[in-house]
């Protein structure tokens, strides 16, 4: 079984004039409904989980941020609205029973159609549309439940530099990622990022030039890690690499997302499998996107 996560409180993050728009969910949701899925329920996470992968002084600030009168997270990217930090929790929460159906056995793969995005979420400090790092903090969870060794895969046309921070020293989750060189963040995201201390060696970036091809991005999917015996993997789904989205100029089809999900689904095998949205703003293409990855993860065997 495919699990599923959605609920209406996801479009009650609101961003008035922004792309990262509550439209973006209800898209995926309609397009979805018919597909065979399980649906799952919302966890909303503590504070104490949150603290897992953010620093007790961040999450505390976010708290209360919009009762003081903060209105966005460093700079107008990341808008705050009054029901923000709810769904916030929500969204990194609602990863939680995604990991305990996968390791009662009632699922094996799952899509999780929520926002705000996270993987631009640092420990202490959000950004870039992120409030709290859904994938990191589901990563965490994961361990707890038992799955020791997480592959993180970010394909996501931006880098995801809040989860290589999280995990930069740690070598129990290994973190690649496939981007556009030369945009958002900027600072991060180069190949020389291998991780340090113990996590050195576990973090792998393959950025690419403009107008990435579907061939040159599948073939950066070849780098992923033969040796890495991990015990589930995670998927930073961002569809904002797609041709028709403005934000970036990569130039990847239907056709080539197809086989992109085919080869993390190949690379995963039997092991437990969750795709998280990240990014994806043209709201056509993005349902299109998120319709394809859904359907191969119920059917591609
Ligand atoms: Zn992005």
């Amino acid at each position: 079984m495919v699990g599923y996560i959605y609920d209406p409180i996801f479009t009650l993050h609101e961003t008035g004039e922004h792309i990262e728009v509550p439209q973006r969910v209800v898209v995926i949701n309609e397009v979805l409904q018919n597909f065979p899925l399980q649906r799952l329920p919302l966890h909303k996470a503590s504070k104490e989980e949150l603290y897992k992968v953010h620093t007790k002084r961040y999450v505390d600030w976010v708290e209360t941020a919009y009762e003081n009168g903060v209105r966005f997270i460093l700079n107008s990217d990341t808008v705050l609205s009054e029901k923000s930090y709810e769904v916030a929790c929500y969204a990194a929460g609602s990863t939680l029973p995604v990991i305990e159906a996968m390791r009662e056995g009632s699922i094996s793969r799952a899509f999780l159609n929520v926002r705000p995005p996270g993987h631009h979420a640092e420990s202490g400090q959000g950004q870039g549309f992120c409030i709290f790092n859904n994938i990191a903090l589901m990563a965490r969870y994961a361990q707890d439940a038992g799955f020791e060794k997480v592959m993180i895969i970010d394909f996501d046309v931006h880098h995801g530099n809040g989860t290589q921070e999280i995990f930069y020293s740690d070598d129990t989750v290994f973190y690649f990622s496939t981007h556009e060189r030369d945009n958002y963040p900027y600072f991060t995201g180069s190949e020389d990022e291998r991780g340090e201390g113990r996590g050195k060696g576990f973090n792998l970036n393959r950025p690419y030039g403009a107008e990435c091809s579907d061939e040159e991005l599948l073939k950066l999917y070849d780098d992923l890690p033969e040796w890495f015996d991990f015990d589930i993997v995670l998927v930073s789904a961002g569809y904002d690499l797609m041709k028709d989205e403005m934000i970036s100029t990569a130039q990847i089809t239907f056709e080539g997302l197809e086989k992109l999900i085919e080869k993390i689904l190949r690379y995963a095998g039997d092991k437990p499998i969750a795709f998280v949205l990240e990014g994806g703003y043209n709201l056509s293409s993005l349902a299109r996107s998120a319709e394809i990855t859904v359907e191969r993860l119920l059917n591609f065997r």
